[in-house]
């Protein structure tokens, strides 16, 4: 679905992303994990087109969306492809970034009418299916200072999915929520998982990782330390790194 190679990106000749390759196959949950400021995020928004890598290839569905030129220099496809491949790729964020001025019903429509251009009957129709998946059908005219974290978290994955992406990236979901509205976010991408959406989750939750990821990415100062299954990564790590920051959660 997605494969990256040899990403490169700095930002004011800090390099923070240093040769990152890695793949997403279809129906594959990947998750990423790594002390703070070892560029996941980062990672994360240059595939997702919030920022532009300084050099590498990034392909998503045998879409080429950037490549490197001889002279270094990446060079990113027209305007038409970008979009399209933008809006295969939906993203949810520590701190769900929903619209304060905007009920749950138009937070999740909003993208559906204004970018893919679905009528507003049917984006009503795919936004209360949403919020029956996601508990929380009950909240439709609510705004998000009603609700709880969770709550909002839940919306913004319902204002994800609204896209039909073909792969979700999230940042961090459950960073700013209680532990017991964390669990109520996990419940919910577990069974994403169980229906075979295709996942990239960066998290701090290594029992959720271990649990549901197919593949575990352990990423340090801008490189893929190691990468492997979760029984790998968790219970025999190879690097030291590795072994240091996995230790660290027990
Ligand atoms: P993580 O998500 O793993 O905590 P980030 O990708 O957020 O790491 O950040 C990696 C490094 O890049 C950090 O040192 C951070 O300060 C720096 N960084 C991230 N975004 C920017 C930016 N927009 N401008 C300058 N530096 C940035
Ligand atoms: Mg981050």
């Amino acid at each position: 679905m997605i494969e990256a190679s040899d990403i490169c990106k700095s930002f004011d000749g800090n390099k923070v992303l240093k040769g990152i390759s890695f793949e997403v196959k279809k129906g594959e949950v990947v998750a990423i994990i790594g002390p703070s400021g070892s560029g996941k995020s980062t990672l994360l928004r240059c595939i997702n087109l919030l920022e532009k890598i300084d050099s590498g290839k990034i392909t998503v569905e045998d879409e080429i969306m950037v490549s490197t030129n001889e002279a270094g220099r990446a060079i990113y496809a027209d305007r038409k492809s970008l979009r399209k491949i933008r809006l295969k790729i939906g993203l949810v964020f520590q701190n769900f970034n929903l619209f304060p001025h905007y009920s749950v019903l138009k937070n999740i429509t909003e993208a559906p009418v204004s970018v893919a251009g679905i009528n507003k009957e049917e984006a009503n129709k795919i936004a209360h299916e949403l919020l029956v998946k996601m508990g929380l059908e009950d909240k439709a005219n609510a705004y998000p200072c009603n609700l709880s974290g969770g709550q909002c978290q839940r919306v913004a994955i319902a204002r994800a999915l609204a896209l039909n992406p073909d792969v979700l990236f999230f940042d961090e979901p459950t960073s700013a929520l209680d532990p017991e509205l964390t669990l109520e976010v996990l419940k919910v991408i577990r069974k994403l998982a169980q229906e075979h959406m295709t996942m990239v989750v960066v998290t701090h939750e290594m029992n959720f990782a271990r649990e549901v990821a197919d593949r575990v990415i352990f990423m340090d100062n801008g490189v893929i330390v190691e990468e492997g299954t979760p029984e790998e990564v968790f219970s025999n790590p190879v690097n030291e790194r590795t072994k240091l920051f996995i230790k660290g959660f027990e």
